[in-house]
């Protein structure tokens, strides 16, 4: 089905994005950064040149101004994982879609005329930290602490699971500052690579996104001056985590739609090209009939997240809305990209084949963000009427 909610400016930004990939997306490049756990620097930087970091930054500190119309970022998602490079695709949202957007809704003037130009062209690579060993979905049990001193807070604590860990240079840091678990116990801080006490542990070894840097914190009587607490006004961490939210949802159900629209395309291509029992794989009714379901399912995903993006640019996506497109559509990429594979058969096992690293990334999806059971939960509250 077609889709309609693009305008011949995201279809120009299109074409920039696919010469930025067809450039610097190489079978080569997807094995150095899988081999390396990161991506480098470099592309990073090269990215933001070509205009997509940085998106979400406002024009007057060097960027796009386009964090309200995440049609951008979409296009950005859909050409990158297109392309194999689910990793690099998550490099980018980190950046554009977490820790940028901190800065951009809560930041001091300060804050952000010193971190956001630094951010659009990837200088300075940002990253978010609220889960810890001891404590992910239920973030008021986090035991990270930022102890009021003269002149700013002492830090202690460690952080688990920090997409572009290793690499950031920025760490925006969810901490405790106040007693018990009430919402205003909670600040958020910035803190920077070279503080003292501020160590980057190991690159953590996944299941996928063997790309982008998944890292340990930790903090030892980190000094982090009264300017790096966000905002500038104390126990406005909570509130500060909810205003975001919504984008980071929104924006795995994009990952998921471009992931099962990719999915869609290598397995057509696949299943054309080998032959089993003198005829094209996808010439078995079973094969056709399985890829008919996948495209009406791809089709209704874009369906609905297309209307999501169109209420956030709207400022009307709510936390639960955010919450179901997030379950839902990871959920159907899930099935997709499954079914896909599948189709592969032996090949879709191997990780030179883009379904296979394309699978292995998805299962984060379900995870990351809040998991799915934690958004059925934000769901169901509302309709029973508790929140
Ligand atoms: C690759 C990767 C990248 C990540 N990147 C980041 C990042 O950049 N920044 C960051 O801060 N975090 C990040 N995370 C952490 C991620 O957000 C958490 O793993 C996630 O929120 C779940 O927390 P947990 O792992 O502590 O699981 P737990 O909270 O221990 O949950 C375990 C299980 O219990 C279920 N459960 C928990 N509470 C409930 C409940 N109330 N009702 C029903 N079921 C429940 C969960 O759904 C889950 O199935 C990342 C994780 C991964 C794997």
């Amino acid at each position: 089905m077609e889709r309609d909610i693009y305008d011949e400016d995201h279809e120009a930004f299109r074409d920039l994005v696919k010469s930025f990939v067809k450039k610097y997306v190489t079978n080569e490049s997807i094995q150095r950064w899988d081999a390396e756990g990161e991506i480098d620097r470099a592309t990073m930087k090269a990215a933001a040149e070509s205009g997509l970091i940085g998106l979400s930054v406002p024009e007057e500190f060097g960027g796009a101004g386009m964090l309200q119309d995440y049609r951008f970022r979409t296009v950005v998602s859909e050409e990158v994982i297109a392309a194999g490079a689910g990793s690099l695709a998550g490099a980018f949202g980190i950046q554009d879609d977490l820790a940028v957007p901190y800065l951009v809704h809560m930041g001091t003037d300060e804050q952000k005329a010193k971190w956001l130009p630094k951010m659009a062209t990837a200088e300075v690579i940002g990253a978010l930290a609220m889960t810890e060993p001891g404590a992910g979905s239920d973030l008021r049990g986090i035991s990270t602490t930022a102890k009021k001193v003269e002149g700013g807070y002492v830090v202690n604590g460690a952080k688990t699971f920090i997409s572009s860990g290793k690499t950031a240079d920025l760490v925006v840091t969810f901490v405790k500052t106040g007693e018990g678990n009430r919402p205003d116990a909670f600040s958020i801080v910035l803190i920077e690579n070279g503080m003292e006490g501020f160590e980057h542990g190991k690159k953590l070894n996944k299941l996928g996104s063997h790309g982008h840097d998944t890292a340990e914190l930790s903090f030892t009587d980190v000094f982090v001056p009264d300017e790096n607490l966000l905002g500038g006004e104390e126990g406005r961490g909570f509130i500060q985590l909810m205003t975001n939210l919504p984008l980071e949802r929104l924006s795995i159900g994009v990952a998921g739609a471009s992931a099962a629209q990719a999915a869609l395309g290598w397995t057509l291509e696949h299943t054309k090209a080998r032959e089993a029992f003198g005829q094209r794989i996808i010439d078995f009714q079973n094969t056709r009939f399985k890829l008919a379901d996948v495209a009406v399912t791809v089709d209704v995903m874009w369906a609905y997240i297309d209307r999501a993006l169109l209420a956030y640019k709207e400022g009307k996506l709510t936390a639960e809305e955010a919450a179901k497109v997030k379950f839902w559509a990871s959920e159907r990429e899930w099935e997709v990209l499954d079914t896909c594979l599948q189709l592969h058969g032996g090949y879709g096992y191997m990780n030179e084949y883009p379904i296979t690293r394309a699978f292995a990334d998805a299962r984060v999806h379900r995870i990351y963000g809040g998991t799915n059971e934690i958004m059925r939960d934000i769901v169901s509250r509302q309709l029973a009427g508790k929140r």
